[in-house]
């Protein structure tokens, strides 16, 4: 069976749906509200700077995080699609690396959509305003580019990427407190509320999605709250200019105030307990800093400003529920569906593994369980993590368990599971970013699967 699909957004996740949908024979429309695919991997300049912590929900978005500097963190041989390599290509002003630089990803990506035609389905500068529920499960999509436009399609793949919105807790103010883990003192998300619309702490804040180039910190002294890939490289690009960098972060060592080494203006603290008007920020670990900026590298949030389900989906501090897989709500599918919402994966090969499913299921080609199985399943996933005490937000924080979810979709889908070297690959590098967090993307010793991934790409491009 063919569908009239809708794809919302061109980054990896819209591109590969299309491609898996398309293969199945379905039809499509990918609205994409910028000017060119790629989507996070299109490198902006641009940053949102009258509302740099992005407070304000009426703000002009600027969709891209990324910051000038950065390299991947994970190996282009892991990184890139099953049968589309992320190979260094010819000319040779192309980055080689094997960690390369965004714009080496953002090549990639255009290629990846040139080789399959996708390109001809985007629509771009199309953005989606409203995407609504109507009689027969089918959804209208209003969209906006001359006039507002609607249109009716059979389903609807949602892929608008989740590194746009600054996560920015909601509590009111700071006796709002409950005991909710996510605002415990001991959380970074909890400087939000302590810090946001605060006009007590007079130096400047900002969130790292509007972090750039290090040249605007130079002999600042500055705060960065976070201990996520973002917040480690940042951290270090803005070292090479600022008078001091701070770290506050869960994950130093209680009690101390560390310098990092390899640093003569950088220290790792605990997080922050206080500030105060005159600019001091006291951390839990006692020391004090007279900052300039606080920058905030606390992650993003889940936000589907466009999408009305009549209640039937929902974001729960940063748990998108209720979702069989992280992708079908039970009572809305296949007509809705969300690619990309996993994170700590290896994004590409894990969107082209729910592409796959998506596709299939779509068409009839492959059935999902009944409602009531789907509900429960999702039900039983999200106790047992309330269960282990993990905290709603990490809902979709997979992890580890990334390639068995991997699996079980490629086994649902009938296609190829995780090749043995992917797996490896991600798990050594982990291992080395933490061994050789300034070198990790230069020295690595797992030649071995290097070569195996390369043994195995031979097959491609024959
Ligand atoms: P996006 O790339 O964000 O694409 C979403 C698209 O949807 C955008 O083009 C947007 O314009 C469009 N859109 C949104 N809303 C609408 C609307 N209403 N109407 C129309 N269009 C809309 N991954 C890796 O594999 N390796 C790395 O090294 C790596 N490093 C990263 C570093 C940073 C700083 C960040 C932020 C992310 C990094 N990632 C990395 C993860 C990266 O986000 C994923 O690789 C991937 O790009 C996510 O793709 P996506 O399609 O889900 O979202």
């Amino acid at each position: 069976m063919s569908r009239h699909v809708a794809v919302i957004g061109s980054g990896v996740a819209g591109l590969v749906a299309a491609r898996e949908l398309r293969r199945e024979g379905h039809k499509l429309v990918i609205f994409e509200r910028g000017d060119q695919v790629g989507g996070t991997w299109v490198y902006t300049p641009e940053v949102e700077s009258w509302d740099p912590l992005g407070l304000d929900p009426r703000r002009a978005v600027v969709h891209s995080s990324l910051y000038d500097s950065l390299r991947t963190n994970l190996p282009r041989e892991a990184m890139g699609f099953r049968d589309y390599p992320f190979l260094p290509r010819e000319p040779d002003d192309r980055d080689p690396r094997r960690f390369p630089g965004h714009a080496e990803v953002l090549a990639y990506l255009e290629e990846f959509s040139a080789e399959f035609g996708i390109g001809e389905l985007v629509r771009f500068e199309t953005e989606v305003l409203s995407a609504n529920l109507v009689e027969n499960g089918n959804w209208k999509v209003r969209s906006k580019k001359r006039g507002d436009d609607d249109e009716v399609f059979d389903a609807l793949v949602v892929c608008n990427g989740h590194y746009t919105e600054p996560r920015i807790a909601d509590l009111p103010d700071r006796n709002a407190y409950r005991g909710d883990e996510s605002f415990s003192p001991n959380s970074p998300y909890f400087m939000h509320y302590l810090l946001a619309g605060s006009d007590k702490w007079p130096g400047k804040q900002m969130h790292s999605h509007n972090y750039r180039i290090p040249e605007p910190f130079r002999d600042q002294v500055v705060i960065c709250i976070g201990s996520s890939a973002s917040a480690v490289d940042i951290s270090r690009d803005i070292a090479g200019v600022a008078k001091e960098v701070h770290v506050a972060s869960r994950s130093a060592p209680d009690g101390t105030t560390k310098k990092q080494l390899g640093y003569d203006n950088m220290w790792l603290h605990s997080m922050i307990e206080r500030v105060h008007e005159d600019g001091s920020v006291v951390f839990q670990d006692g020391s004090v800093v007279f900052a300039d900026i606080i920058l905030h590298c606390t992650g993003y949030k889940f936000h589907f400003p466009f999408l009305e389900t009549n209640g039937l989906v929902t974001v729960d501090d940063n748990r998108v529920w209720p979702l069989y897989k992280h992708i079908f709500p039970p009572a809305l599918a296949p007509g809705i569906s969300f690619v990309g919402l996993p994170w700590k994966v290896v994004p590409f090969p894990l969107f082209e593994y729910q592409s796959k499913w998506i596709a299939g299921v779509l068409s009839g080609r492959l059935t999902l369980p009944s409602v009531e199985e789907m509900m429960e399943d999702s039900n039983s996933f999200y106790s047992k993590l309330d269960v282990s005490g993990v905290p709603k937000r990490y809902t979709h924080n997979l992890g580890d368990s990334q390639f068995e979810y991997n699996d079980w979709l490629a086994v649902q889908s009938g296609c190829l599971v995780s090749e043995e070297w992917r797996k490896q690959m991600y798990f050594a590098t982990s291992k080395n970013r933490i061994t050789r967090p300034e070198t990790y993307r230069d020295v690595w010793e797992d030649d071995d699967l290097v070569s195996q991934a390369h043994q195995d790409f031979i097959q491609y491009s024959q």
